[in-house]
């Protein structure tokens, strides 16, 4: 009997988890594929486009069927997935599987703070975790000559722990090129007590020098409660003006997660090592999943670990489907890289698995680290979109 594997979600850990599948299993089992759009981008794309030096349509990544070959592209949105009946339900049908690969990623909630959408809809907003948002505020940062920028992480988890302070120097960057900088004030309000703190104090404490020296102000441990009258109002009771916000949404599990049962936070606890569920022949990858570390913090959110997770997977999926492939663990060493404009980026990289914490190497910012990036955004645009 041919087998069935389904990959629920087109983004990065999807696209790779598929394609290794597909590479791995013989022609006769099926690999299908599915996703609402089809249509996505890179993170450290959204961040150029939030600079001016990318538009839209330039990073938007399509998969095409010969990109992935093999591979049955569903378009549908993803209602439900029964782990005891082995089956989702989609708008367009219900989908059995043999093995099931779960990569939906995470949601953007803008209405989980209360205030936030109207600040958007009077266009004193802006957020830069899509696309459009991403324009948009481009565009908003174009036209601000003085005042306060304020850059607000609006709660945890959320994809990549970097971005905001990436943001709020390439924000500095752009009003820099533009002559305003030094009439435009830039503070960083976040939930944690350091950027990044996964990494540990070292990585964090530099990281907030490196914000200092673009005279950046950061303030740690505030946890949004409204927005309001053009003000961030703290459960600390602080209230902070602004002129324009450039927020960091609260990130919620997708829908589709609470009718698995498995977790009781929404996102999925999978097995550091193999990325298995509870649930069996289902795994979970990327920003779906709840993978506690040795130091018994999240592993953050990233496409680095998505990616890796993806080929640990896929030789999950064909072990368990009976066919002869080495086994992979997935090690948790993977990192980022940190723009700060003027075409320089630092990197953090190390063992995220290190005992007792996380080990974790800041690199100092250079031309190289950038052109890694932009190198690293090419090779995915030409991988997918072919
Ligand atoms: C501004 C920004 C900067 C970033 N920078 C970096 C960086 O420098 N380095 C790094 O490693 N990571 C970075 N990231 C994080 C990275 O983008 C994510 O961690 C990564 O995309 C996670 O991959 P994933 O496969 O889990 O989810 P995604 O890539 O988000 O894919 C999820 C897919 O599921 C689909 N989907 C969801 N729900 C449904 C449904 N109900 N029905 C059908 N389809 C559905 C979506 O359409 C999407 O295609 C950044 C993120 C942002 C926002």
């Amino acid at each position: 009997m041919p087998n069935t594997v389904l990959v629920l979600g087109g983004g990065v850990g999807g696209l790779v988890a598929a394609s290794r599948v597909r590479e791995l299993l013989p022609e006769h089992d099926r690999v299908l594929l599915v996703d609402r759009a089809f249509e996505g981008a890179l993170g450290l794309s959204m961040l150029w486009v939030l600079r001016g030096w990318r538009n839209r349509e330039q990073v938007r990544v399509r998969p095409t069927p010969t990109a992935l070959r093999g591979i049955d592209m569903i378009k549908a949105e993803i209602e439900t997935i029964d782990v005891d009946r082995r089956q989702i339900t989609t708008e367009a049908g219900e989908l059995a599987w043999d093995a099931l690969v779960i990569a939906l990623g995470a949601a953007i909630d803008a209405q989980g703070v209360p205030g936030l959408d109207d600040a958007f809809a009077s266009g004193t907003a802006g957020e830069f975790y899509t696309l459009a948002g991403a324009e948009a505020l481009h565009h908003r940062l174009r036209g601000i000559d003085s005042g306060r920028l304020a850059i607000l992480v609006a709660g945890v988890p959320f994809k990549c722990p970097a971005a905001p302070f990436e943001g709020a120097l390439l924000a500095a960057d752009l009003l820099r090129s533009r002559g305003v900088r030094d009439s435009v004030r830039i503070d960083a309000f976040t939930p944690d007590p350091l950027p990044m703190p996964v990494a540990g104090p070292d990585v964090g404490t530099a990281l907030v020098q490196m914000l200092e020296e673009h005279d950046i102000g950061f303030h740690p441990n505030k946890k949004i409660e409204r927005v309001e009258n053009g003000a961030l109002h703290f459960t600390d009771h602080d209230r902070e003006p602004f002129d324009l916000l450039a927020v960091v949404p609260p990130h919620r599990p997708p829908a589709p997660l609470t009718t698995t049962g498995l977790g009781t936070a929404g996102w999925i606890p999978v097995d550091a090592a193999t990325l298995a569920t509870d649930a069996e022949g289902v795994w979970a990858i990327g920003d779906v999943t709840a993978l506690t570390l040795p130091s018994g913090k999240p592993l953050p959110k990233a496409a680095v670990f998505a990616e890796g997770e993806a080929e640990t997977v896929a030789t999950g999926v064909a072990r368990y489907l009976g066919y002869d492939v080495p086994e992979a663990r997935f090690a948790g060493y993977g990192g980022c890289y940190i723009e700060i404009g003027g075409r320089q980026a630092a990197k953090g990289e190390g063992d995220f698995f290190a005992e007792p914490a996380p080990a974790v190497t800041l690199y100092d910012p250079s031309t190289k680290f950038h052109d890694e990036k932009v190198a690293q955004e090419a090779d995915w645009l030409n991988r997918w979109n072919k």
